[in-house]
């Protein structure tokens, strides 16, 4: 967990990424593993948008920060299906929808709970037993079905490379992201609106962004290393 100390340091980075990010770009910062202390300073030098990967975290940070009214709170972790009525109170974006049983589940959710959560649907460019999401011929089949959800508002794609990628290999992937969004987008849905492509993390957004990224999910670079048990064994929670 970030103390006290760090605060000036996490505006200092903030304020040097934000420089180079073009204006469309939307940044960010993702808290799972750091403390309300680190977002309240990241808030404080303009951040307001938060991500996080698990729900019950997400819960306890919320219950502390409820003096906070301008946050929009974005999941980026897997959602089990038992989760989908507190992910739709607790976030604004949902970005890690995979699958069309999933979004299915959220819309008929948000229509019961009178919400209008936004939602990218996670996919994968190359094959990747570690991740979750559609593969492109699997998104491409689900279309029209998720065309037909009317409550919860599908607006973009969300990418994570596969590791180890060359910066070739993952820029590629990134484009390949592009080009499916932009197809997608060119055809005429009732419903579907894929104008964002959530993808870049501390590692790679410069290529992301390059590639046309709308939204990046950074970490590591704004608030350090996270603790390795916690982050990288359990990522889906
Ligand atoms: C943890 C996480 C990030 C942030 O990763 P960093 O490398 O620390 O920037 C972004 N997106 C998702 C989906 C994550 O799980």
């Amino acid at each position: 967990m970030t103390d006290v100390s760090e605060t000036p340091l996490i505006a200092q980075r903030i304020a040097s990424i934000r420089q180079t990010l073009p204006m469309s770009v939307r940044l960010i910062a993702v808290t799972k593993n750091v403390s309300v202390t680190a977002i309240r300073a990241a808030y404080t030098a303009g951040i307001r948008d938060f991500g996080e990967s698990r729900i019950q975290e997400t819960e306890e940070k919320q219950a502390q920060l409820h003096d906070l009214p301008e946050i929009t709170w974005h999941l980026i972790g897997h959602l089990q299906s038992n989760k989908v009525p507190k992910a739709i109170a607790q976030f604004q974006w949902i970005h890690s929808v995979d699958s069309l049983k999933l979004a299915q589940r959220l819309d008929r959710v948000a229509e019961s709970l009178s919400s209008a959560p936004h939602v990218c649907l996670q996919v994968k460019l190359l094959p990747d037993p570690n991740k979750y999401g559609w593969t492109v011929p699997e998104l491409l089949a689900d279309l029209v079905d998720l065309d037909q959800l009317s409550q919860i508002r599908i607006r973009g794609l969300m990418v994570i490379p596969p590791a180890g990628l060359s910066a070739d290999q993952t820029l590629s992937v990134f484009q390949q992201a592009r080009v499916i969004a932009d197809q997608i987008r060119c055809q005429s849905w009732k419903h579907l609106k894929i104008q964002e492509l959530s993808m870049g993390m501390s590692g790679d957004y410069p290529l992301a962004i390059q590639a046309g990224a709308t939204m990046i999910r950074l970490g590591t670079v704004l608030f350090g290393d996270r603790p390795v048990l916690e982050s990288h064994l359990q990522p889906n929670g």
